[in-house]
């Protein structure tokens, strides 16, 4: 039996207000070429670094939320190379004492061991000319913070590589250090993997440039396949670089690696030690929202959700974060009310709360390519529109048009209502009169009914919600219906 071993390497971009060395711009959506540049990362002769605190203080907080050892004494060094992105010729990294070392990360029940967490500058972008005759180089990137972080081989699976930088990712915009959106290359992942039969070691293979989550697991998987063919075969597995090709679907030899390139890492000598006290490290990690985790495990306690419900609203910390303030005011109106509510009712809500932010709420936002931070509703008016639905005051055939007003305007619920004349069709003698035209105009599926038909009282029962545009209540329709008829 062959056993997969595969380890992750995830590179990072740090929303920081400026670079890394540099008074510069950090900026992601800048659309000119080299407008965020100076002498210090353009590498001029005689520019000095001056390392960025806050860079070195979100990754230290990253090693603190994945249970790291943080040095309290480390240092820069230089990783000697040359590429055209890299105008000084070495790029500033950490080499022997990272901030961050030894911590983990549990998805599910496995334990994924964290190797370190460093900190270094990303290169500059280059730009193939489409007919291969030139290069262009942008430095807006060059000098931009980059956190390196290095899994033990721990991970077994392409499920499980998927798994491990999707909660990094999440991770990552909890602690408000990345956006890590792997589209932009705000956030980079590297497989190393290699199969073997217990026990044995297998030949690494590298797999580089993957910038989905999808294709960090496709690849993953078929790179298992194809190694697991090539030894069934009897062949060797080359020791090399592959990259993915998103539209074959397959892995591509890129190059081949003999040996391990020898990169000259020294001390870098422009840039003091960097030391941290106890105190200094406790009041980071005092800076530590809940996590995600930690998140999935209360909501499930609190509100007793589904699980899919809770991965969804934890996916997006604002989202999240709303569900809680309805919720809340939910819970005061529950309490104003001297309500006697019971469990069962008061998780229904929260059930309800839940369905609507999901379903309802997410395609409003989707469809206008908005994002939680646009919302117009206050939670107070979502909680206002919860109560109506939970009340039976509205059908969800009306309460779907309502939220969709609320989403345009922002307006509170009960005032649309008002003005609009959307409240259900409550009062009896106005729906009998309806439902008595119904049957009128409906005498067969009426008469069918009364043989024994049950599908006929549904069929009756839409036609009262079409006369009523929705805003009759099926319960009470189907009642007066089975009276009358
Ligand atoms: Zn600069
Ligand atoms: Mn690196």
């Amino acid at each position: 039996m062959l056993k997969p071993t595969i380890g992750l390497e995830i590179h990072s971009e740090l929303k920081t207000k400026t670079k890394m060395f540099c008074g510069c711009l950090n900026d992601p959506d800048e659309k000119h070429p080299n407008t965020n540049i100076c002498p210090i990362c353009m590498a001029h002769p005689g520019t000095l670094p001056v390392a960025n605190q806050t860079a070195i203080e979100s990754v230290v907080r990253v090693g603190l939320a994945l249970n790291c050892e943080i040095a309290q004494f480390s240092k820069f060094d230089r990783k000697n190379y040359f590429y055209p992105d890299l105008p000084k010729g070495y790029q500033i990294s950490q080499y022997d004492l990272p901030f961050c070392k030894r911590g983990y990360l549990k998805i599910g029940e496995n334990k994924i061991n964290i190797t370190r967490v460093h900190l270094e500058e990303d290169t500059a972008r280059l730009q193939h000319d489409p007919k291969g005759n030139a290069a262009l180089v942008d430095f807006n990137r060059a000098g931009v913070p980059l956190m390196e972080l290095v899994t033990e081989p721990d991970i077994v699976s392409g499920k499980q590589a998927r798994e491990f930088a999707q909660e990094l990712q999440l991770i990552l915009r909890y602690l408000g250090v990345s956006d890590a959106d792997m589209e932009k290359g705000q956030m980079r992942v590297e497989v190393n993997i290699s199969l073997a039969k217990g026990g044995e070691r297998g030949t690494k293979v590298e797999i580089k440039n993957l910038n989905s989550l999808r294709s960090v697991e496709k690849s993953v998987d078929y790179e298992i396949r194809r190694q697991s063919e090539l030894i069934g075969e009897g062949k060797k597995i080359n020791q090399e670089t592959r990259g993915w090709d998103e539209s074959k679907q397959e892995t591509i030899s890129q190059r081949s690696k003999e040996e391990a390139q020898d990169y000259r890492y020294f001390p870098e000598p422009d840039l003091p030690p960097v030391t941290f006290t106890q105190e200094q490290i406790e009041k980071l990690k005092s800076t530590i929202p809940e996590l995600p985790q930690q998140k999935r495990t209360r909501f499930s306690k609190e509100y007793n959700l589904p699980e899919n419900d809770i991965t969804v609203l934890v996916s997006d910390k604002e989202l999240s974060g709303y569900f809680e303030d309805v919720v809340s005011e939910l819970l005061g109106w529950f309490k104003d009310e001297n309500k006697k509510v019971s469990e069962e009712e008061r998780l229904k809500a929260f059930k309800l709360t839940a369905n609507y932010l999901i379903s309802d709420l997410q395609s409003l936002l989707s469809a206008g390519g908005f994002l939680m931070k646009d919302l117009k509703i206050t939670a107070e008016n979502f909680a206002e529109f919860i109560k109506l639905i939970f009340e039976g005051k509205i059908t969800s055939r009306v309460a779907k048009d309502i939220l969709a007003e609320m989403f345009n305007s922002g307006a509170d619920p009960s005032v649309l209502i008002e003005k609009g004349g959307l409240s259900q069709v409550s009062d009896e003698t106005e729906l009998e009169k309806i439902i008595k035209d119904v049957i009128l105009q409906n005498p067969k599926p009426a008469e069918d009914y009364k043989k024994g038909k049950e599908e006929s009282l549904q069929f009756l029962v839409g036609q009262v919600m079409k006369a009523t545009k929705g805003k009759a209540n099926p319960e009470k329709t189907a009642s007066i219906l089975k009276n009358i008829i």
